[in-house]
């Protein structure tokens, strides 16, 4: 998952004055005296999937940019405001990988007090498309998992976790 959302917010987005606060939706938040704008802290929208193969295998996207580089993620992305989270997940994987999936089921949603996203994760496979092999991404077996991380989000570990159990029959 992307950018971490800790700038904190010194003018309104809206009419460009200082910001001032008040106290809105029983906190103090970042309050604009001139139009009114409040800066609520809401949380993005993360969706992607858990996308695996016929040989038991499980996709996942080694990143190559930035100070993230190197860090083992889920292929997925921010979910625009004009699409379905199945949809940004579909998009966001065709996008990085090349693989065009079919989503199966809704394997969980995951959020925790401080992170600013929430995940959505999807169960998929792949319907068409080519593995980019400039994407970093690449179908894994159990055996060649990086187990340990590093993770690009908590969560990949805790969906890799929960792959792990279902392959062993434990009860997910
Ligand atoms: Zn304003």
């Amino acid at each position: 998952m992307p950018i971490r959302l800790t700038v904190p917010l010194n003018f309104c987005p809206a009419c460009g004055a200082r910001l001032g606060r008040a106290r809105v939706d029983g906190r103090d938040r970042p309050w604009c005296e001139g139009c009114g704008y409040v800066a609520f802290h809401t949380a993005l929208v993360w969706a992607g999937a858990l996308i695996t193969d016929d040989e038991g295998r499980v996709l996942l996207q080694q990143l190559k940019i930035g100070r993230r580089a190197g860090n083992w993620a889920l292929p997925g992305g921010l979910l625009e405001a004009d699409e379905t989270t199945e949809d940004a997940a579909r998009r966001e994987i065709e996008e990085e990988t090349g693989l065009q999936v079919r989503l199966t089921g809704l394997l969980g949603v995951f959020s925790r007090p401080g992170d600013p996203f929430v995940g959505v994760v999807y169960l998929g496979e792949v319907t068409g498309g080519e593995l980019r092999p400039d994407s970093g991404a690449r179908f894994l077996a159990p055996t060649e998992v990086p187990w340990e991380g590093p993770f690009d989000h908590w969560a990949v570990e805790a969906v890799l976790r929960f792959w792990q159990r279902r392959m062993t029959g434990g009860s997910g």
